[in-house]
């Protein structure tokens, strides 16, 4: 496939950066996903303000206006199309602080940031039917990375400790609660549930990522009249709920059948996944 480096479009497996980058030895920089289907993105403008923020979170000056960055996205799929031919694919942005000639944890003066992008193939839309979707089985925990959540940055280790307690307990995806017992989010997903027919998410701030998905979900959802509340709800809840679902960029929204061994509902995808889903796909393009 062909990647995207500091304004180079060449083959991924001859794109190289220093070890002294410190995306490399400190986790300092930013990054995005964004999906795409037949070259149309979804939830770009969304996608753009986070990265912005992020950057400007960290001290990174945003090396590209929104046009620019636009431009990139259109380019890689072009170019990988021909790698990817579903047309189901993923950009992926990066930015660092730079290379740096030592290694000193100050921010040092007067280095360019490391822009990279690649493209790879992410699953096809989600179905319409109930039972056509792929259902998701999550372990549960308690969140252990920092108090920084709302920044997407590339240092992601808390997140892939999390999501390997799912791996190794067998299931997809890991859900992770506060010390108070409260839902937040997941390792690499933001959290619905749903009872009496009501969809709640818990509200955002520094305890989870501003996802793109859960934003548009919430537009749709409210365009599609399905009543929604941006609200904090327990471990009981969540396991108490009729439905659980799962919402991110690869993803979209996914429904969760098992948490924690225990099943959802009665075990099966439920109704109110499928109202979602529509009502998803109905604005995800007009987002
Ligand atoms: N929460 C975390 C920790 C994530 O890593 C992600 C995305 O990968 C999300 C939520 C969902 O965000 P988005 O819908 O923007 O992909």
């Amino acid at each position: 496939t062909i990647a995207f480096l500091n304004g180079d479009f060449l083959p991924l497996s001859e794109a190289k950066i220093s070890p002294m980058d410190r995306g490399f030895l400190f986790g300092d920089g930013i990054y995005e996903v964004i999906p795409t289907y037949q070259a149309k993105p979804v939830g770009m403008k969304g996608h753009m303000a986070r990265l912005k923020s992020g950057l400007s979170a960290i001290s990174i000056t945003n090396p590209y206006d929104e046009t620019q960055w636009r431009d990139i996205l259109a380019t890689l799929v072009e170019k990988n199309s021909p790698y990817i031919p579903s047309g189901n694919i993923g950009i992926y942005f990066h930015v660092s602080r730079g290379t740096d000639s030592k290694r000193f944890h100050a921010f040092p003066d007067n280095i360019a940031p490391t822009v990279f992008g690649f493209a790879f193939e992410i699953a096809p839309a989600q179905p319409l039917n109930k039972h056509d979707v792929k259902a998701f089985k999550v372990a549960l925990e308690e969140d252990k990375r920092w108090q920084r959540c709302h920044i997407k940055s590339t240092s992601l280790l808390g997140n892939v400790l999390h999501f390997q307690t799912g791996v190794e307990q067998g299931v997809n995806e890991t859900i992770l609660h506060n010390s108070a017992g409260e839902i937040t989010e997941a390792s690499s997903c933001n959290v619905f549930i749903v009872k009496n027919n009501v969809v709640y998410t818990p509200p955002l701030d520094n305890q989870l990522l501003p996802g793109i998905t859960r934003s548009i979900a919430l537009e749709a959802f409210t365009r599609a009249s399905i009543e929604v509340e941006e609200s904090r709800f327990s471990i009981d809840d969540l396991l108490n709920a009729d439905e659980v679902w799962l919402s991110s960029s690869s993803k979209e929204i996914a429904p969760v059948v098992e948490v924690n061994g225990m099943a959802i509902g009665d075990g099966n995808v439920g109704d109110m996944w499928q109202k979602a889903i529509k009502a998803y796909h109905d604005y995800k393009f007009i987002a």
